[in-house]
């Protein structure tokens, strides 16, 4: 092919100025980037080479090399990954192929558009080199192709970008930012290995850079032929995990997600029996902004025996809890399982069994913890995740009362963080059920006329205002044996909290009020399935209720919105 000029794509235009514009603060970070890509070469490469292994040519051990020349101004990250043919040049560096990446920018757009730290989270990719080059040649050659099938890829990042065929020898991908004015503080080893201690310590090959050291006589130091690596390059969660310090695991954490956020809690494992696996499991301390979007994969990767398999792995973990990150590392499932094996396999259900009990013990001692620093890590994370897990109640049958406990709520007692438990611990001498109200939003669900007998009385009453709450209760019905019942629902009968004179009152009334009734029921015709005389109000004259057994006047409204 020869040489053509091409136009990006509008979007990377878009990136590109959002990237080059918002990061200065945190320039370093492109370096995390192309280093990352070239791990994932490197990865994609042994994957591919499982199934045919001359892709390895003659260089089977794959690595990193970052290098730099001062005098020409340039740093080379390099791999022996799988590489780019020129037509996976043109599409992977000129348009965005990742799902996400069009609407996270259109979210960015306006007020956000300076939070450098969200678009440190998201990973901004190759164009991050953009940050600090100003301009950027790729040179490459894909596995297993002949060498005159090179391609070199070059552009200032701006408009548009230009690529040809090269003969290139050696396998993989070399890109070379040739660094803008004022940049030179990146052209130094000491700088560099910096960055990647930070930042790549953890990717389980070996970063490498050249050796230097003191030359007397040049009074400086030099840099020699030698390489040597930079980073530890063994993947933290196969060591012991009396060797990691919490700073290491922290840092794993980081390099994983790009949260800077340290995790709420970490749990690390190696299970043995029948199945096999390493789980290293983090409680991110923020909800993504996508936490609602239940088809977005969850936050696992999946190794297997070290090797990487796959990102986002959802069938490692439940749905309800697509917030977990970390990793899984399978002793048994073969190299090239796919997506569609893993949702088969048994060996992938007992790990997602395995690693949902972890995750939902991790949550239980920081629910019950005495320390009181520790609690008010899960009232922190009941604020982000609380509602997903609720999800749970429903979807995970084996786990539902253990979900059940994790759960807070308002009532008419606390504004927040009651549990069932604490509810059950107050419930009045003779009370048999668990009362609940559902509402749009908490002021509305205090106010409703269908509580006043309960605050008379000093019943507490659970106050329902997630959306998932409706669905959730339809899953849910009892707690350790009492009753969920909803105080807007049915005759309320409270049994034996109702004392003699309230029922004969109540008798009294409905002959008394015979009549009304009746006339009632005629004016309202089909409309109304039932009119009748409560005691459940104290200072409003009338209220509506749905059947025992029906859709909830709330739970009606929600789907009316929804256009159901
Ligand atoms: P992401 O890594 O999240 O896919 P990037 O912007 O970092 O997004 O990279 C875009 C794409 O460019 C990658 O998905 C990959 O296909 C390709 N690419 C980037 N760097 C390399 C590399 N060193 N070797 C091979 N392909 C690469
Ligand atoms: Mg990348």
């Amino acid at each position: 092919m020869d040489k053509q000029t091409l136009s990006f794509q509008a979007e990377v235009k878009q990136l590109l100025h959002l990237v080059t514009h918002s990061m200065y603060s945190n320039k370093e970070i492109f370096l995390r980037e192309l280093v990352s890509n070239a791990s994932d070469a490197c990865d994609k490469l042994r994957f591919e080479a499982l199934n045919n292994n001359a892709l390895f040519e003659d260089q089977p051990n794959l690595e990193v090399r970052v290098s730099f020349d001062k005098a020409a101004r340039r740093i080379v990250i390099s791999d022996n990954g799988i590489g780019l043919s020129a037509q996976e040049a043109i599409e992977h560096l000129g348009t965005i192929a990742k799902s996400g990446t069009k609407e996270f920018m259109g979210k960015l757009e306006g007020e956000q558009a300076k939070d450098a730290n969200l678009i440190g989270q998201f990973g901004v990719g190759f164009y991050s080199g953009y940050i600090v080059a100003d301009r950027i040649t790729v040179e490459s050659r894909r596995a297993g192709v002949a060498i005159t099938e090179g391609v070199r890829w070059s552009s200032e990042g701006t408009g548009d970008f230009e690529v040809e065929t090269i003969t290139r020898e050696t396998r993989g991908t070399d890109v070379i930012l040739h660094l803008r004015e004022g940049e030179d503080e990146f052209l130094s080893t000491w700088k560099l290995k910096s960055i990647i201690s930070k930042y790549s310590d953890h990717i389980s090959l070996p970063v490498l850079m050249r050796k230097e050291s003191w030359d007397a006589q040049k009074d400086e130091n030099v840099v020699s032929d030698e390489w040597e690596p930079v980073n530890k390059a063994a993947a933290l969660w196969a060591r012991s995990k009396s060797d990691i310090t919490d700073a290491e695991y922290k840092s794993f954490y980081e390099q994983l997600t790009y949260d800077t956020t340290p995790p709420l809690a970490y749990t690390h494992n190696r299970v043995e029996g029948r199945t096999e696996y390493t789980q290293l499991l983090y409680i991110p301390a923020k909800a993504p902004m996508d936490l609602w979007n239940r088809d977005k994969r969850g936050g696992v990767k999946l190794y297997v025996k070290r090797v990487f398999i796959m990102d986002d792995a959802e069938a490692l973990m439940p749905t309800y809890l697509r917030f977990v990150k970390g990793v899984i590392d399978s002793a048994d499932l073969p190299l090239n399982v796919s997506r569609e094996l893993l949702q088969e396999s048994r060996d992938v259900k007992a790990i997602r069994e395995g690693s949902t009990k972890r995750v939902l013990s991790m949550l239980e001692s920081l629910a019950d913890h005495e320390d009181a620093a520790e609690k008010a890590k899960y009232a922190a994370f009941y604020k982000e995740f609380g509602a997903v897990l609720k999800e749970g109640v429903g979807e995970d049958h084996a786990n539902q009362e253990r979900l059940a406990k994790l759960l807070r709520f308002a009532s008419t007692h606390a504004e927040e963080g009651v549990s069932f438990a604490d509810y059950v611990s107050r419930m009045k001498e003779g009370q048999e059920a668990i009362y609940y109200i559902t509402a749009d939003t908490l002021a509305a669900a205090k106010n409703s006329p269908q509580l006043e007998i309960f605050k008379k009385k000093g019943i507490e009453v659970l106050l329902f205002t997630d959306r998932v709450d409706e669905w959730m209760l339809s899953h849910l019905y009892e707690f350790e044996g009492k009753n969920l019942q909803s105080v807007a629902k049915g005759a309320v009968d409270l049994g034996s909290l109702q004392d003699e004179e309230e029922k004969k009152q109540a008798e009294v009334a409905a002959e008394g009020f015979k009549p009304t009734l009746d006339r009632l029921k005629t004016a309202l015709g089909e409309r109304a399935k039932d009119v009748r005389v409560t005691t459940r109000l104290v200072d409003s004259p009338a209220c509506l209720v749905t059947e025992e057994g029906d859709m909830s006047g709330h739970l009606a409204r929600l789907l009316k919105q929804a256009g159901q």
